[in-house]
């Protein structure tokens, strides 16, 4: 019988534990390899002038793939790591080793599915691809709601699923290959030199100075849950905003995939068993709910989620002015809440889920700047960006998503009282004399 050779390309599901399409691809295969391309679409600048991923993400990245190398090493599984607008590697590969399936990551969002259509439209038809939903925590094939009558409020979808519908299990950690699967090729992971940055030190204020890689994550959910036992206090403390330990801290490993949101919740499940349970642990696994809402939003709505009037079917005058966006941008506005939480994360690709409704609310309900430019600096710029969470939340920020009441506007006086009343958040970031009490 032929053997059956296998090839996953990893794009956002840089993960070796609990990895569908891992899983899936190892019962499968005789032989497997893994391939990874740091895209160089994706470090160009797009239509506003941004990086489409500034340096905070690119590290993240690399050490990410680092990470996965060396997980998928110790199943004598290569990871072949490429750098090309062309995907050589992959051609070269799939070539060369006589690949027979190509398992990867289902995507719906318009880019990541343009890259999908160009390689496989090069790759013969007789080749299997075989794709996989694997970002959610509840799967599209259990929630029981047909796509076009998805609820567009939070709360219904919520109320839906969650009482009523399991999740999955984590899936196993395949069986380890024999050594002679593993390639005797060269896969360097490139630096940041190599992809167009500078080296750089993590500010030592930034809230996020991990590092990138399942590993780490692992080491921080046992930080945070295990050890210090944060999580039991995480509804009182999430609207947090300086150093660490307000919030979990676990999107940016969410967003690459180098972990599950399905693991954190059975990691929830089983503190709860163990440790504690509460509302604060509830209110972890009821984050983790709004993030799937936005990821069926984006299903339901295509690419509309990225249009001038979003969701909204009324049109919108939004202004495009340079000025005002560079004060933003740069943190010179007239609000010194604002200025700060942008301060923050010019200078370390992190800011709080408090700061992020601010500024988005400033940007497009108090300056009616496009929100479009708005979501595209945070796409470059923030560690944990995710299509589907940066989008939809920015939408719903500028009123033209999700939001219920639309219209309400969030009072950044009153929100800097409230959540910074002996200002020391802002301190932090608009005096670069003052130092944190630790
Ligand atoms: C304008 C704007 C843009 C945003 N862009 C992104 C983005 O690009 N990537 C991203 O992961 N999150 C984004 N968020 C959501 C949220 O701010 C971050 O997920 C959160 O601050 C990450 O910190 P944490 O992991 O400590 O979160 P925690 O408070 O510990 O929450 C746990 C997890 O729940 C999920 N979650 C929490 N809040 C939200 C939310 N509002 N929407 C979706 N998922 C949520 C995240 O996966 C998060 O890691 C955005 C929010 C706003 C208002």
């Amino acid at each position: 019988m032929q053997k059956e050779k296998g090839l996953i390309w990893f794009t956002n599901n840089l993960r070796a534990i609990d990895n569908k399409v891992l899983y899936e691809a190892s019962k499968r295969s005789d032989s497997l390899i893994g391939y990874y391309n740091f895209d160089p679409l994706l470090f160009k600048r797009n239509i506003w002038g941004f990086k489409k991923t500034e340096k905070y993400r690119t590290k993240f990245l690399i050490e990410s793939i680092d990470n996965l190398k060396k997980n998928l090493s110790q199943l004598n599984i290569t990871l072949v790591i490429d750098f090309s607008e062309g995907f050589n590697k992959l051609f070269e590969v799939i070539g060369r080793e006589k690949i027979s399936s190509i398992y990867f990551q289902k995507e719906w969002t318009s880019e990541e599915k343009k890259t999908q259509d160009k390689i496989f439209n090069k790759i013969s038809k007789k080749i299997k691809k075989l794709s996989f939903y694997d970002q959610f925590l509840f799967q599209p094939s259990d929630i029981n709601i047909e796509i076009a009558d998805f609820p567009e409020i939070f709360s219904i979808f919520r109320k839906k699923v969650e009482k009523k519908i399991e999740i999955n299990n984590c899936f196993p950690v395949p069986k380890k290959y024999p050594k002679s699967n593993l390639l005797n090729i060269e896969n360097e992971t490139p630096n940041l030199e190599k992809l167009g940055f500078k080296s750089f030190k993590i500010d030592a204020n930034s809230a996020f100075p991990f590092i990138g890689g399942t590993d780490n994550c692992l080491e921080r959910i046992n930080s945070y849950f295990w050890k210090s036992k944060k999580i039991d206090y995480y509804k009182q403390t999430r609207n947090g905003m300086i150093k660490t330990d307000y919030s979990s801290k676990l999107s940016s490993w969410l967003s690459n995939g180098s972990i599950s949101a399905r693991y954190i919740y059975w990691q929830i499940k089983d503190y709860e068993k163990k440790e504690t349970k509460n509302q604060s642990t509830y209110w972890l696994f009821f984050e983790l709910m709004w993030r799937d809402f936005f990821k069926y939003i984006s299903i339901k709505h295509g690419n509309k989620i990225f249009n001038k009037n979003g969701l909204s079917k009324t049109q919108v005058n939004w202004i495009n002015d340079q000025k005002e966006l560079k004060n933003w941008i740069n943190g010179t506005t007239d609000e010194p809440f604002i200025n700060a939480n942008m301060i923050e994360l010019k200078k370390t690709g992190w800011m709080s889920n408090r700061g992020r409704q601010n500024v988005a609310s400033f940007f497009s309900k108090n300056l009616k700047l496009d929100w479009r430019i708005g979501a595209s600096y945070f796409e470059s710029i923030l560690i944990d960006y995710d299509v589907h969470s940066n989008y939809g939340n920015w939408l719903y920020n500028s009123g033209i998503g999700n939001d219920p009441m639309p219209f309400r506007k969030l009072n950044v006086k009153f929100q800097s009282e409230k959540y910074d009343p002996k200002k020391k958040f802002e301190n932090l970031w608009l005096n670069s004399q003052y130092e944190l009490e630790l």
